[in-house]
């Protein structure tokens, strides 16, 4: 169901802690975590502690998490000493996402490239 934690999401794992991550930031809501394949200097995995397949799910379903979710890339990016960076939502097989817990890329650290690929 949608908000519980799934057995076979990767992330849920994370949040449980069965799963090492490079955790940067935690709060009631959030996990920010370091990717474990960076495409940029900082790369930066935000993600609610509730499981939601993608960010659209999310903001269906849990609408005030998303905007922690949404604070957390701002918080994230202000830590990194980031003054340009990109939030990314990878949202279906055809955008990428691969993984399907909610999450937003924090990306910077270089110049990025628009638009993307
Ligand atoms: O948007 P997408 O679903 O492709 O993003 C998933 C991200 O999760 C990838 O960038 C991947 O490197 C990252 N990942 C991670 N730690 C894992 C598994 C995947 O940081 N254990």
């Amino acid at each position: 169901m949608a908000g519980e934690p799934q057995d076979d999401c990767l992330f849920c794992k994370i949040v449980a802690g069965h799963i090492p991550a490079t955790v940067v930031r935690e709060t009631e809501t959030t996990v920010a975590f370091r990717d474990i394949n960076p495409q940029a200097p900082t790369h930066i995995l935000v993600i609610p502690k509730v499981h939601y397949r993608d960010a659209a799910a999310l903001a269906a379903g849990a609408p005030e998490i998303a905007a922690d979710v949404l604070r957390e890339t701002q918080a994230v990016a202000d830590e990194e000493k980031l003054d340009s960076y990109r939030v990314v939502f990878n949202t279906g097989t055809g955008a990428g996402q691969t993984v399907w817990h909610a999450h937003g890329h924090v990306l910077g650290g270089r110049g990025l490239e628009w638009p993307p690929g």
